[in-house]
């Protein structure tokens, strides 16, 4: 008898434990962990399920994976930019995941077409000028910032930044490298002072007028919209008359080595619903990839607008021409 009762307490504390131990999820991750951890608080209280984040730059954070392999805590890999996602999926870090909600909630053109990556939220990288010195009717599109009437006006952000390869990518993909290669050329020449190694930095020189047009992500003039010191930056969507804005994304994958997938895929469903985007997308000031959601005050005024339906794939898959051809027209 005693040891039918002993049995029946150890078999409830077995049937317990197993209610409340539910795995840890660990993210890997290169965005700034401040902007995903209240989201990962709400998770936990919604699920029980604890998300821990490791985080780094990229190419680091990827090694990690790639070396720890089986053994890595890492079931979630999450990062900024298509060409960064791409290359993750190239060197095999991720597990190609087939999920109807990731699928109905992300749009086709948003997502890797194998399903190893997911974008979570949209970076529109676009035309940025001082009102001071330009006038909005006289822009349009990148390619239009070739032309002589910027010569000695345009700021630009390195090469060497993969938002600068993405753009290049965008266009490699719309107009062929040849004419692509004339464009960013003609971007070279019309540099007033030489290339910024960050978009902050290049707006704070299009508001202190030391040059008048540049081109950056969005977010970047998001965070100096309430500082009057930069009142004088204005947003121009490029591109309306034709292909639309460059758009680039934040995305995440189930790493190929998570022991933990199920659960993995269900929170990057979570951080695709309508319950979590307006939050994953407005922490960074970035559009959310679902369409219909809110966004924030200073994106609600700069109106909608017409985006490139480039496959963000794409992007990835040209970041080579992309160096190659800012290589040949000098472009640092
Ligand atoms: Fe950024």
């Amino acid at each position: 008898m005693q040891f039918i009762k002993l049995l029946l307490i150890s078999t409830i504390l077995v049937s317990c434990n197993n209610e409340t131990n539910l795995e840890p999820l660990t993210i890997y991750t290169s965005r700034q962990p401040q902007l995903i951890e209240p989201l990962l608080e709400e998770y936990k209280e919604k699920t029980g399920i604890e998300v821990r984040l490791l985080s780094g730059k990229a190419p680091q954070l990827m090694e990690r994976i790639l070396v720890e392999g089986d053994k890595t805590q890492a079931d979630i890999f999450m990062t900024v930019d298509a060409g960064v996602l791409w290359q993750a999926g190239e060197k095999g870090i991720f597990e190609s995941v087939d999920s109807l909600i990731l699928k109905r909630n992300i749009p086709q053109h948003l997502r890797d077409p194998s399903g190893k990556w997911f974008g979570l939220s949209k970076r529109a990288r676009t035309i940025i000028y001082s009102a001071d010195s330009v006038s909005s009717a006289d822009l349009s599109s990148y390619e239009d910032l070739a032309y002589p009437l910027w010569n000695n006006k345009l700021c630009l952000r390195t090469s060497t930044k993969v938002y600068s390869r993405s753009l290049m990518a965008s266009m490699i993909d719309s107009m062929g490298y040849e004419k692509t290669k004339m464009i960013v050329r003609g971007w070279v020449n019309n540099l007033a002072t030489e290339v910024f190694s960050s978009d902050t930095q290049v707006l704070k020189a299009v508001s202190a007028g030391q040059c008048g047009v540049t081109i950056v992500n969005t977010y970047y003039l998001a965070r100096l919209a309430d500082d009057p010191a930069y009142s004088n930056l204005r947003l121009h969507w490029a591109n309306q008359e034709n292909r639309g804005t460059h758009v680039n994304i934040s995305g995440a994958g189930v790493t190929r080595f998570s022991k933990n997938k199920a659960e993995a895929i269900k929170l990057l469903e979570w951080l695709s619903s309508a319950d979590a985007q307006e939050t994953y997308a407005g922490a960074n000031k970035e559009f959310p990839v679902m369409p219909g959601i809110k966004v924030g005050k200073p994106l609600e005024s700069w109106g909608p607008f017409k985006e490139d339906l480039i496959s963000v794939e794409k992007l990835g898959s040209l970041q080579k021409d992309a160096v190659l051809l800012a290589q040949e027209v000098g472009y640092k």
